[in-house]
């Protein structure tokens, strides 16, 4: 792989890794960005076949691959019992079933002592779960854990966690449909269907505002952006603004860590950056947890943890 020669990373791998350390040593502030690339390299990537089998074995009979490719699945019209019946028992397992990540748990050793801040695009509540203060992350395409009505007749959620419970037992594995439809969740005030809920609820702009502050807050400071597996399937939530930020910011750096992903070897990930952040910005063609891994063992502070 990229950066490792026989097990063992190689010089510009070191190099880059040192000027990271450096910078997360003397800034006053670190922002972390973490895209998909994180969860992946943590075990858990929707690009994964057999992973797929292992907890959707019923789509896995139908000839789909992996999780990635049901993103767009509304095109093919599932009948409501069929959408919740996968639902969940992706959720579930996302959520549930897939332990907290030791890797999670290293990023927040490397950073603990630090001003730190999380935004994130991930749903699956690794930081939560990995004992990350969530007062310091911001979830910006929300959780799995709400659900709204989606006619958006209220801002109020629902917790998914009993509708797990009641739906999953309901799974009938010969159609994979739910087995009894007035199960299916539907929203308490106008009837609508409930769905994951992205944005627009009620505590999504109190996260937002803290997320918004603290950036304010490192106007004159030293920042240290790390940005981990971010690619273009939202770059408008964390690549591009961080981009921006590191250019008109007067003491910022970002480091951008992207890998192909290992399931489709070759096309070679996204760690490049624009020309104009000239030497505010250093590409990190390393996989997630090489990166971390690297930094749990040399950062002095957490060599006792
Ligand atoms: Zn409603």
């Amino acid at each position: 792989m990229k950066g490792m020669q026989n097990g063992q990373p190689d010089s510009a791998f070191i190099r880059s890794m040192q000027k990271l350390k450096k910078w997360l040593e003397s800034a006053d502030k670190i922002l972390i960005g973490a895209g998909a690339g994180l969860s992946a390299a943590a075990g858990l990537s929707y690009l994964d076949e057999e992973l797929f089998k292992q907890f959707q074995p019923e789509m896995a009979a139908r000839g789909y691959r992996y999780p990635y490719e049901l993103f767009e699945r509304f095109k093919e019209n599932w009948p409501p019992a069929r959408e919740w019946a996968y639902n969940i028992r992706h959720i579930n397992f996302v959520r549930y079933e897939f332990p907290p990540s030791e890797l999670y748990k290293k990023l927040l050793r490397v950073v603990k002592d630090k001003d730190f801040f999380v935004i994130t695009s991930n749903c699956d509540r690794q930081f939560l779960r990995t004992g990350f203060p969530m007062t310091r992350v911001f979830e910006a395409q929300g959780s799995y854990d709400r659900l709204k009505c989606i006619k958006g007749c209220t801002k109020e959620t629902w917790h998914i966690k009993p509708f797990i419970d009641k739906l999953l037992p309901l799974i009938d594995t010969e159609t994979f449909m739910i087995s009894d439809e007035s199960a299916i969740p539907a929203c308490p005030y106008c009837g609508g269907p409930l769905f994951a809920a992205v944005r627009d609820y009620e505590e999504y702009e109190e996260e937002q505002n803290r997320y918004l502050d603290w950036v304010e807050s490192t106007i004159g400071k030293k920042l240290c952006i790390l940005e981990i597996g971010v690619g273009f399937n939202t770059p408008v939530v964390i690549r591009w603004p961080f981009e921006r930020l590191a250019y008109y910011h007067n003491h910022a750096h970002l480091f951008r860590v992207n890998y192909e992903y290992k399931e489709v070897p070759g096309h070679g990930g996204y760690p490049m950056v624009p020309k104009e952040l000239k030497d505010k910005a250093t590409p990190m063609p390393y996989d997630a947890k090489d990166v971390i891994e690297w930094l749990a063992d040399n950062l002095p502070e957490n060599n006792n943890n």
